[in-house]
This record gives structure tokens, sequence and C-alpha cells, in this order.
């Protein structure tokens, strides 16, 4: 980044899962980040390294609400990313979503910085077409569980899009794919923390359906490299711009994998599948390799080995934590 440390970065939802791996890395590079939280499923634990940096400030604010600061760049990350975190209160879902993206447009426009969205695969819903490009519309059910999610970023991505013809300004509109890695909440039901926490305590690997459901995971290292070179590009490139990896597993791949790496005794039991879980999931990859020069590198074995080992330290300072699964 050309002159990073003259840049105030601004980073909405800095205090979760990814948030707070962009956070590092933008420090690192001697960027001024400016995070903003209202952790709600953030926490203070993922910066606890960085609290007392001098060129990082924590503010705790909700994005639905207008925020006036001055900044170069803004990420703006903030939105629960679980189906179990973003299905408790599906309304401020929405307007996170939402009224999130109308409020970081506006300081964007005010302030002409650049912005960069974390948008979703979720706005390919239940794909019809396999793997998933970018001009793909989507299978998307606007009036499911998962609707204020997916219709969410997909309103977000509206908003991006208008903003950038109506008011010029500076976009980049990111579609992650799964994505796991070190700091992924152990109880928010996702897939990766739940296989890990249950091999470690030895209790049963909860495998919904019947397991042949696909994921293509992503190391979070590598995405936050991605988020980085995204917001690099010459003006000219808004996406949306799919990142993740392209190697495809089925859930119960993931399940055995899990197991063996962590050599637990545990059982893989079935559970039902929830309402509108994709059946196939893996992003064509084509565009970020050609306009970013990026491709996801770290395989799964090596990415669940630094997980494994941050899940088993958690455990270890708080043995009652307890993995969320699907009774529905
Ligand atoms: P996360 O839940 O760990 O992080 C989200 C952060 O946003 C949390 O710190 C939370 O407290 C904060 N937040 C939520 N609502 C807010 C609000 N109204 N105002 C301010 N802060 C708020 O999730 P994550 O996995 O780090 O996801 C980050 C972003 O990436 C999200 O926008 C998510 O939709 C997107 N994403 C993540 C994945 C993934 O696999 N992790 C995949 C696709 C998209
Ligand atoms: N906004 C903000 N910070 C700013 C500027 C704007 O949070 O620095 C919010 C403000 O609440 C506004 C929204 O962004 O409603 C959209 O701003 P815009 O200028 O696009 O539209 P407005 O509603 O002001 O006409
Ligand atoms: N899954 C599972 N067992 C679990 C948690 C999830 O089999 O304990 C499955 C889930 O049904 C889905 C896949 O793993 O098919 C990925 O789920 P996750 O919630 O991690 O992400 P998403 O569905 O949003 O891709």
């Amino acid at each position: 980044m050309k002159d990073s440390y003259l840049t105030r970065v601004l980073v909405t939802g800095g205090a979760g899962f990814l948030g707070s791996h962009l956070c590092d890395r933008l420090l690192e590079r001697g960027c001024d980040v400016l995070c903003v939280d209202n952790f709600y499923t953030g926490s203070k634990r993922n910066l606890a390294h960085v609290l007392d940096h001098p060129r990082l400030e924590l503010m705790r604010h909700d994005v639905t609400f207008p925020l006036y600061v001055e900044v170069d760049q803004i990420f703006n990350l903030a939105c629960p990313a679980s189906p179990i975190h973003y299905q408790n209160d599906p309304v401020q879902t929405t307007k996170t979503s939402v009224h999130g993206a109308i409020n970081m447009l506006g300081l964007a426009k005010r302030v002409k910085a650049k912005i960069f969205q974390a948008s979703t695969s979720e706005v390919y819903g239940d794909p019809e077409v396999h793997p998933q490009p970018e001009d793909y519309w989507g299978h998307v059910n606007p009036i499911g569980f998962r609707s204020c999610y997916d219709e969410g970023k997909r309103c977000a991505e509206t908003l991006f899009f208008d903003y950038y013809r109506q008011h010029k300004l500076r976009i980049k509109v990111g579609r992650i794919f799964n994505t796991y890695g070190p700091r992924m909440h152990p109880n928010d039901g996702r897939v990766v923390s739940n296989f890990i926490v249950q091999a470690l305590r030895g209790e049963p690997i909860t495998l919904y359906g019947d397991g042949s459901q696909t994921r293509s995971f992503c190391y979070v290292a590598d995405l936050v490299e991605a988020f980085l070179r995204m917001m690099e590009t010459p003006d000219d490139f808004t996406g949306p711009c799919n990142l993740g990896n392209g190697d495809e597993f089925t859930i119960a791949q993931l399940a055995e994998l899990v197991v063996e790496m962590t050599n637990s005794r545990a059982k893989i039991i079935r559970k039902p599948l929830p309402s509108d879980d994709p059946k196939q999931r893996k992003p064509d990859t084509r565009l970020a390799e050609s306009k970013l020069g990026w491709r996801a590198t770290t395989p799964l074995r090596e990415g669940l080995k630094h997980t494994i080992a941050y899940f088993d330290q958690l455990l270890r300072e708080t043995p009652a934590v307890r993995p969320e699964v699907n009774s529905a």
C-alpha cells in the first residue's frame, strides 16, 4: 500500500473474527486504524494484543447510527456472520447491512474515502450454477430464515453500486466464501469451529444431513491479503469479486479430517439439515486471480492445524465452552 503510514483506515466490525485479523495487518503496514464495533459478536479479546498500540483506536458504535469521522479508507465488515447469530435478531441483521451500508457510504461520500464492502457468497443463495461466477444472479429465498442476511447483503451491494453510479464513489465489493481460522467464535455454530471443539472435547461430531453438501474453506490470512489487494486495485475495478478458496470438500470429509487431525475418539453422528442449507458452494476465482493476482494458497490441512491449536488453547483457558448445535 503506497503511503500506508499516512492512511487513516476505518474498520467496521473490527473486533470480530475477520476484522481483528484485518486490523493486525493494517497496523503492520503502518496505517492509523479506527476500529468501530458494537461488540454484538466481536470482543475486545480479539484485539487484546494491540489495544495499547499507538495507532489503534477502538470505538464502541453501532453502524446503524450515523458516524462522523475523518478517514481515507473504509472496510465495512460490521454484520454478524454465522446463521445462529444473524438469526437471533433478524431485523437488526437487515438494519446492520442496509442502514450500516447507507451510513458508511454517506461517510465515504462526505470524506471522499475509498470503501470496501464485505459481501458474501450467500448472495448466490442455494446456487443452481456451479462453481459460482460473479455474473450469476443467485437463487435466494426472500422470506426464509437466512433471508435477513442474504437479502440484507444483496441490498447493501445495490446501495454500493448506486452510490458508485450516482455519486462516483470509489467502491470495492468482495464476495467472501466460507473462511476459518483462529479467533472464530467457539459457539457460533459454524462447521469448522463446531467440529474442532467437539473433537477436542471428545463429544459427538454433529454432521447435518448426510454430509454430502459441499463448502470451500479459505484460511483467514489468505482472505485478509485479498482484502488489502482489492483495496489497492485501480478505481475502475469495483468488483463484485469472489474471494475464497477454490478447493471443495464435502462436510463429511471435513468431519473425518478434523477427527484424524485431533486424534479424537469422537463419533460422527447425524443431525437434521437446517432449512435452506446450500447443497454446493465453490467460488469461481478467475476474476480474483486476474485482477488481484491472488489465489488462496493455504491448504485445508495446514489452516486446520493453526485453528485446532487456537481452540486447544481456548479450551484450556475456558473449559466450559460448548458449541451450538442445530436442533430444528
Ligand atoms: P464476526 O461476527 O466475527 O464479526 C462481525 C463484527 O461486526 C463483530 O465484531 C460484531 O460485533 C460487529 N457488528 C455486528 N453488528 C454491528 C453493528 N450494527 N455495528 C457495529 N458493529 C457490528 O463475523 P466475521 O466472520 O468476522 O465476518 C465479518 C464480515 O465478513 C461480515 O460482514 C460477514 O457478513 C462477512 N463474511 C464473513 C464470512 C466468513 O466466513 N467468516 C463469509 C462471508 C462474509
Ligand atoms: N452519514 C454518516 N456520516 C457522514 C455522512 C453521512 O453517518 O459523515 C450518514 C447520514 O446519516 C446519512 C447517510 O450517511 O443519512 C447517507 O448520507 P448521504 O449524504 O448519502 O445522504 P443524505 O441522507 O444525507 O441525503
Ligand atoms: N454443519 C454441520 N454440522 C455443524 C455445523 C454445520 O454439518 O455442526 C454444516 C451445515 O449444515 C452446512 C455446512 O456445515 O452445510 C457449513 O455450515 P456453516 O454454518 O459453517 O456455514 P454456511 O452454511 O453459512 O456456509
